[in-house]
């Protein structure tokens, strides 16, 4: 792919301007996207951080959750960012009655991990290999365990959880790099949708 990828941010709710202001400075086209229609004039697409219980309930009401699905089963690559995390993962921990996910990452995720006395902090770890970025964690998942496809990208320094993952074409942070001003996660998301 030669031209800027096409990447849509999951607009039902959450931090989508965020988002598109990464992606653009990353070097992608990304427009917000809400229906069927939208979903399908996309290369990939970024599911916000938020709240995931909510997302989840919009996802049906706009009748998106199956589609998304779809796509996702195609090879669409997508990233989620925390709750965009658990909206990722097969199997979650600490959800409501009858929460639903999207899927597509072989993975177990805890909502609300870090635990009330810490709704939110900020930590440095390594990304991918690529150096250190800054973590910003609100009321974060972590990843309880990961499927054998499933590649480690991220830990806390501190009780090593896991906290970035990646499997094939699916991207997942427990924590919020839109937040930063630092794109090198959604420079790295972007070199992903290239390659696929
Ligand atoms: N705790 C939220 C949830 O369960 C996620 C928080 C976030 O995205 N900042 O969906």
């Amino acid at each position: 792919m030669t031209s800027a990828p096409k990447i849509g941010v999951l607009a039902l709710q959450g931090d989508v301007r965020e988002h598109v202001r990464a992606l653009e400075e990353s070097g992608a086209a990304a427009v917000p996207v809400r229906r069927p229609g939208e979903l399908a004039a996309v290369d990939a697409l970024v599911v916000p951080g938020g709240e995931s219980t909510t997302m989840w309930k919009l996802a049906v009401t706009f009748e998106m959750l199956d589609p998304i699905r779809l796509r996702i089963k195609e090879g669409m690559p997508a990233y989620g960012s925390c709750a965009g995390m658990i909206m990722l993962a097969d199997r979650i921990e600490g959800g409501v009655e009858g929460q639903e996910t999207l899927g597509g990452i072989d993975m177990v995720v805890r909502r609300n991990a870090f635990g009330r006395q810490v709704d939110s902090f900020e930590a440095d770890l390594d990304f991918a290999g690529r150096g250190e970025i800054r973590a910003v964690f609100i009321r974060a998942p972590w990843v309880e365990s990961v499927g054998p496809d499933v590649e480690v990208l991220g830990r806390t320094a501190a009780g090593d959880r896991i906290v970035a993952v990646r499997q094939g074409p699916l991207l997942a942070t427990s924590f919020h790099p839109e937040l930063t001003g630092d794109a090198r996660v959604h420079s790295y998301f972007v070199e992903m949708v290239r390659e696929f």
